[in-house]
């Protein structure tokens, strides 16, 4: 299986060459040249395989043997998910108080969100394939709260790897923070940015720019573990089949998944598995007031409006990149026309789809933008009613479900839940009785890192790209230059 850039530029490459790049030399996401097709009597015999099996014959699909061999994928895999919290990595909740509606929690790996079953993997395929080639690799990392926790999670002690983690400053959560500024790891590099205007989405920014600093970007071998990185897709298609296999009662029938939404990561994923043959029914994007995807879904326009702060600030996000990578998908592969649409957006920051093209990616997709009030009711309400905490993305997801859900009719839903709650104590304060946090908003590794020193960088976000060149350069020279 061979990896294009979904803008068309440059060659195709192998599926080491994608991973180890990020992006492809156009700035262009890769996809894979062709999605495989699974059929029924191939689901029929995934139905009761454990996660690990399950993603093992999924990436098989994407993997080329000579690239990685059977063991050595059963041997990431080992090492990217036996740590989870859960054994079954993971678990499912039925919910009392809705009919046929359950809970896929997605937040039982270390750093306690969906971003580490994407990260966890492969962060451990990049160290697996730089330690064969004896290479060493920078990743810079954006995060709107918790793709920097997990990515240094994963990077911390990796001698192959440095792990820069730029975040903006106050508009992430202190325990968000914490997982990433007290690890002591002389790979880590946390940098909390100040005065961000737009958020996160202008972390992305810098970061293109230093990629566009060519003899800089070969010099330090940067990359990126960010969901633009094909790798992380992948693996996030394993849990829509797995959530599938786990609450249909047969293959074909109609099962609805909900998911919170920001970069459109999560949900790409969900669309391809559907595009490659799992028969889910509808896919429903929950946005918060957000509302990029919202707007693209529900009207066909694409559309950068000024950020709002948010109560679900893991997807305050105002462009979600990896919508591009469904798209091509949805326009036949048609590279030229991604390329055109791209270059349109960076320019005007609009762009209003054609019918067709509309009618393609929407198909099979809901949409809905949910208010802080409304996310912060939901959580309320089903802690009351059964003492199931959400955190507020989840609670973004349940909200979207509940209005939906007579629309829907009988057919089972899955409501995708990417955070602990522990993640957002400042928010479960707002619905708690005196304040007071119940036990469920908690958990021993964020009580953990309340006892440790803080470390890392911070500058304002006018000087993010010198200061940046700066210290990494100076880290580089400190400690690799020795390395060829
Ligand atoms: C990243 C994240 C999301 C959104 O995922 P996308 O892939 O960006 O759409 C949702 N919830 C939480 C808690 C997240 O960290």
């Amino acid at each position: 299986m061979l990896y294009r850039s979904a803008k068309g530029g440059g060659k195709a490459v192998n599926f080491e060459q994608a991973i180890l790049a990020g992006y492809a030399p156009d700035g262009g996401l890769y996809v894979p040249e062709s999605l495989p097709e699974i059929n029924v009597s191939q689901l029929n015999q995934w139905r009761d395989l454990s996660y690990k099996k399950l993603a093992f014959n999924i990436l098989s699909l994407f993997i080329d043997r000579n690239i990685i061999s059977s063991d050595e994928l059963k041997g990431l895999l080992d090492e990217s998910y036996d740590i989870f919290e859960h054994e079954e990595v993971i678990p499912f909740y039925a919910l009392k108080s809705y009919k046929k509606t359950y809970v896929m929690e997605l937040f039982y790996g270390p750093t306690l969100s969906f971003k580490d079953i994407g990260m966890s993997f492969l962060v451990n395929l990049v160290n697996f394939f730089l330690k064969r080639n004896k290479q060493h690799l920078s990743a810079i990392v954006a995060t709107t709260g918790d793709t920097g926790p997990a990515a240094a999670h994963f990077i911390a002690g990796k001698s192959n790897l440095d792990g820069w983690l730029l975040y903006p400053k106050g508009l992430i959560t202190e325990s968000q923070e914490r997982q990433m500024t007290t690890l002591q790891h002389p790979n880590i590099h946390p940098v909390g940015v100040y005065n961000c205007p737009e958020g996160g989405d202008d972390l992305d920014v810098v970061i293109s720019k230093l990629y566009k600093n060519t003899s800089f970007k070969k010099k330090l071998k940067l990359s990126s573990v960010n969901s633009l990185n094909w790798g992380r897709v992948m693996m996030q298609t394993v849990h829509y089949f797995y959530g599938y296999l786990k609450i249909s009662k047969h293959v074909g029938h109609a099962v609805n998944m909900v998911v919170p939404s920001g970069g459109f990561g999560n949900l790409c994923a969900g669309g391809l598995a559907r595009k490659m043959g799992l028969p889910i029914k509808n896919l429903i994007v929950a946005n918060n007031k957000n509302a990029c995807l919202h707007r693209l879904f529900s009207k066909g326009i694409f559309s950068k409006e000024p950020i709002h702060e948010t109560v679900s600030s893991a997807i305050d996000i105002l462009i979600p990149i990896n919508f591009w990578r469904y798209l091509y998908f949805c326009v036949d592969g048609n590279a030229k026309k991604i390329k055109n649409w791209v270059d349109a957006f960076e320019k005007t920051g609009k762009i209003v789809f054609d019918a067709n093209t509309y009618k393609a990616y929407s198909k099979g997709f809901l949409s809905l933008s949910i208010s802080d009030e409304e996310t912060l009711t939901t959580m309320k309400n089903l802690y009351k009613k059964e003492k199931y905490l959400l955190d507020p993305h989840g609670g973004v997801a349940m909200t979207a479900a509940k209005k939906l859900k007579k629309s829907l009719g009988d057919d089972p839903l899955i409501c995708l839940t990417t955070a602990h709650p522990a993640k957002f104590p400042e928010i479960i304060e707002q619905i708690s009785k005196n304040k007071t946090l119940p036990k469920e908003a908690t958990h021993p590794s964020i009580e953990d890192a309340k006892t440790r020193c803080q470390k890392g960088y911070t500058c304002d976000y006018t000087h993010l790209y010198k200061s940046l060149i700066n210290a990494m350069e100076t880290n580089w020279e400190l400690h690799h230059k020795n390395i060829k």
